[in-house]
């Protein structure tokens, strides 16, 4: 079996697949010049669940670390209202429903259901402007829940060596820039 796969690091993955292997540097992104919106926009959000400052209701999971074995992914619930069967995944401000805030959001959903939860609704929540939207259960998404599985796969099978980035824009926009040798800008 490969590496379990952190649940973060789907989105990362389809920013650009090198981007994940800076992922888990210690970089002081306050420091950068340009943050970008899709890499970064949990970032904040999640400094409070992670000082689990957010509730203190004991039907309320927030922060905790999962597992899904049948995908090998690992990770961080945001919050889970274990009496409604709500999952929420929160976002500094949404301005797009990005392909990897779902995915991300599938992967929390599939390590609750194997720990033997029941989710009734997976939200995404704009903090900013208090904008929530839902998102269709996997079973109910086929076109996302194959994107899911797909993304894993090719995390899965993906060689560095053989990556040819192919957006100069992208490598602008991206936080982890001026530590790339991939990077189309150099
Ligand atoms: S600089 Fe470009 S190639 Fe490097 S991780 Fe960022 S987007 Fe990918």
């Amino acid at each position: 079996m490969e590496n379990p796969i952190a649940i973060s690091k789907l989105n990362d993955f389809i920013f650009c697949p090198v981007s994940i292997y800076f992922h888990d540097l210690d970089i002081e992104t306050e420091k950068m010049t340009y943050q970008s919106a899709c890499q970064l926009n949990g970032t904040a959000a999640h400094e409070t669940i992670d000082s689990k400052r957010y509730s203190s209701k004991k039907n309320v999971l927030q922060g905790i670390d999962v597992y899904c074995e049948k995908y090998n992914i690992y990770g961080k619930i945001d919050i889970f209202d274990d009496e409604k069967g709500i999952l929420t995944e929160r976002k500094k401000k949404i301005l797009k429903i990005y392909d990897g805030y779902i995915y991300q959001l599938y992967g929390e959903y599939f390590c609750l259901v194997e720990m033997g939860y029941k989710i009734n609704e997976l939200r995404l929540y704009s903090m900013s402007d208090n904008k929530v939207y839902p998102i269709a259960l996997p079973q109910y998404n086929s076109k996302y829940f194959e994107g899911f599985i797909k993304v894993i796969k090719d995390i899965d099978e993906f060689e560095l060596s053989n990556y040819i980035p192919s957006s100069r824009l992208k490598c602008e926009n991206c936080i982890y820039e001026e530590l790339c040798s991939f990077s189309l800008l150099k």
